[in-house]
């Protein structure tokens, strides 16, 4: 049995991230020295605004974008909505037809929604059982008044790597904007918005390593867009409010950072990942892989246990210290399972019986082998008292109730 280690074990790195020390300590002086509003004309409006265009340099670098098409927003919510609506609305347009997928983020999910509710029409893709979008179906459902393209970069739950390039190339090809929610892949997989044919890219800083409620948006030279909050014109008028100067530095700094380390944080995640496939499938009967086993974020490992509630799963190692989450949102006392396993095809009893790990570049072998020794136990445990498990008489219930 390995030690338990000094501290708890963070691996939920899809939820969010922790702030690397360098990058509070660039955020530090804009908290209170440089107070600077990046509007003003004197000194400190001044030192604000060279900050910002400092950090916009490197979040373009990031994505091999100009800086001049990096829009700072307050997140990778905002990003989504700021595309989505931004490309639909523009010139006053109230029709048109919207492609998506079914294993988008809400973030785009929810603005495409609204905009059906206002006239448009979406469709929105299916996926295949491994977790990915096809180019072909993509291209199938272009029509006339198709107005524009969104599909994710790298999923949130599973992981899985999509087909942006391809897809991208067929968005051009008929002259439609294509927007990519990169939020999860950018730090993980290098992203070129140049050759990867993308027209409008969300990502969020405090998935890599920044500050919360802080993200951008790449709109490439040329797209038209509305903005969606109006004011006093700040960010090209794409996005009014005075600028978040400590937070667009921090994401600046994670960025930077994110650009140095990420072939070094890949390989050591995917090293620790590998070994969870390897031992999880392993040791604990009947255990799946959920998603493709490769083409997917190192950072990702995705589980399915017949016979569990993933809430259960996610509490009982909460209790051993080790903090993960699972394929279902238990909110309002309803289990809702994810909509991207069962838009895989996966029963909604399939769904609730998955753990959702995911890494970060502090994790390390021994919290990976304390996880490995605690989960059989967990799960074994779990089974006895299910009332999905088969092998054992039902007690009353319908299986449905929410572990709080
Ligand atoms: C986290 C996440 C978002 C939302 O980003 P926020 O900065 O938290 O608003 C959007 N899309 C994906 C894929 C995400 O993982």
């Amino acid at each position: 049995m390995s030690k338990k280690p000094m501290s708890r074990i963070y691996f939920d790195h899809s939820a969010t991230t922790p702030m690397l020390p360098e990058v509070v300590e660039a955020m530090r002086p804009y908290f209170i020295e440089q107070c600077g509003n990046a509007s003003s004309i004197h000194s400190f409006g001044r030192e604000a605004k060279r900050a910002i265009e400092r950090a916009r340099v490197y979040v373009a670098k990031l994505i091999n974008a100009e800086p001049s098409e990096v829009i700072f927003t307050s997140g990778g919510t905002e990003s989504d909505n700021l595309a989505i609506k931004g490309i639909a609305t523009h010139e006053g347009r109230s029709r048109g037809h919207i492609i998506t997928s079914k294993m988008e983020h809400h973030a785009v999910l929810e603005p495409c929604a609204f905009l059906r509710r206002a006239g448009f029409e979406v469709t929105e893709l299916p996926i295949t059982p491994d977790g990915f979008v096809e180019p072909r179906l993509v291209e199938a459902a272009i029509r006339k008044d198709t107005v524009l393209i969104s599909v994710m970069m790298a999923n949130s739950e599973i992981g899985t790597i999509q087909p942006t390039k391809d897809i991208g190339a067929i968005a051009r090809a008929e002259g439609i904007p294509f927007h990519t929610d990169a939020v999860q892949a950018i730090g993980k997989v290098p992203v070129d918005v140049k050759r990867g044919n993308i027209d409008l890219l969300s990502l969020s800083s405090h998935k890599f390593h920044g500050p919360k409620g802080v993200g951008a948006l790449f709109v490439r030279e040329g797209v038209q867009i509305e903005p969606i909050i109006h004011g006093g014109g700040h960010e090209r008028g794409l996005r009014s409010s005075t600028e978040n100067v400590p937070g667009i530095i921090g994401l600046g700094k994670a960025s930077e950072i994110a650009m140095a380390d990420m072939k070094e944080s890949n390989e050591s995640m995917r090293r620790l990942r590998d070994r969870m496939f390897e031992a999880v499938l392993k040791t604990v009967p009947d255990s799946y892989l959920n998603g493709h086993p490769t083409r997917r974020l190192a950072s990702n490992a995705h589980f399915r246990f017949d016979f569990i509630e993933g809430e259960g799963l996610v509490l009982g190692l909460d209790m051993l210290g080790i903090a993960a989450s699972t394929g279902s949102a238990c909110s309002t006392g309803s289990l809702e399972p994810s909509h991207v396993l069962l838009a895989m095809g996966l029963k909604h009893e399939q769904a609730h019986g998955s753990l959702r790990i995911t890494l970060g570049r502090e994790n390390n072998q021994e919290e990976v082998s304390y996880f490995l020794d605690v989960l059989p136990g967990v799960v074994s445990r779990l089974r006895e008292i299910s009332p999905f498990n088969s092998k054992r008489p039902m007690q009353g219930g319908n299986g449905e109730s929410c572990v709080q």
